[in-house]
């Protein structure tokens, strides 16, 4: 499933090929995603310019004169940038043609992606406005995250990844941000000391940053089936290396399930 890293190393991807450019056609080869893509798009869309092509959590943005179109990409889904010859192949779901002669196709086998018009503000939109911050604003800090872990009994783990607390930690970021905070997952949420309130909240967005930039100088056409850009498994510390040695005090990672995921650390570095 591609996480908040890979759709930010996306968006990076696709956005100076539709900034300033102008819609020629829009086609919909199939409507039946997550939701039915609306029966207007391709007149809404057509002749209009993109202004801006941004992020919230795992939401893209392309913003335009009229409105923004909400995109995500669900289990499967990927955005590529391509020239208008190619031919679309299977699971191409849509394409959004600009006068430059390249082409914005939705690629999504499972068809759990998404793609939203609306006209007014989109972070008032129903899918979005509920989201709580995003874990590279300023507002998820420290003082924030002790706050918010404060008689919350939950696993820390579980606290993090859960979308009502911060936007866009998944799985593999969560294990490694709780390695290198020295935070054991299953400690409880209202466990937490200020100081590992401080230490996760660095922990979250260096992990995350890594990840962006690493996709975003390497994989500018993204696609990857377990979402993990794939220079960046090679600098996990703990996420899929049960059994192996700890890269920092050499004692063997271990692995169990929590809340039906997969959970890595090294007991000796994590409390
Ligand atoms: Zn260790």
């Amino acid at each position: 499933m591609p996480e908040l890293p890979e759709v930010e190393t996306t968006r990076r991807g696709i956005a100076h090929d539709l900034v300033g450019h102008r819609v020629s056609d829009v086609v919909v080869r199939d409507r039946r995603l997550r939701w039915p893509i609306a029966a207007h798009l391709e007149a809404t869309l057509r002749h209009q310019t993109v202004r801006s092509v941004d992020r919230r959590a795992k939401y893209i943005l392309i913003r335009f004169d009229t409105g923004t179109l909400i995109l995500h990409l669900g289990m499967s889904g990927s955005l590529r940038i391509i020239d208008a010859a190619s031919a679309p192949r299977l699971h191409d779901h849509w394409d959004i043609s600009l006068d430059t002669g390249r082409v914005l196709r939705f690629h999504d086998p499972r068809r759990f992606g998404s793609a939203h018009w609306t006209n007014a503000d989109p972070h008032q939109h129903p899918l979005l406005k509920r989201l709580a911050p995003e874990p590279l604003s300023s507002a998820f800090d420290a003082t924030y995250l002790f706050r918010a872990t404060r008689k919350r009994a939950v696993a820390i783990k579980q606290f993090i990844m859960n979308s009502q607390v911060v936007v866009g930690v998944g799985n593999i970021y969560a294990s490694e941000a709780l390695f290198r905070a020295g935070v054991a997952p299953r400690r409880a949420a209202r466990r937490l000391t200020r100081a590992q309130a401080g230490d996760l909240t660095v922990a979250i967005k260096a992990v995350l940053a890594e990840a962006i930039n690493i996709g975003g100088t390497t994989l500018r056409d993204y696609v990857n089936p377990q979402g993990i850009p794939g220079y960046f498994r090679q600098r996990l510390f703990v996420y899929e290396r049960q059994g192996q040695p700890c890269r920092r005090c050499r004692a063997p990672v271990k692995k169990f399930t929590q809340g039906q995921r997969s959970t890595f650390w090294c007991p000796a570095c994590q409390r």
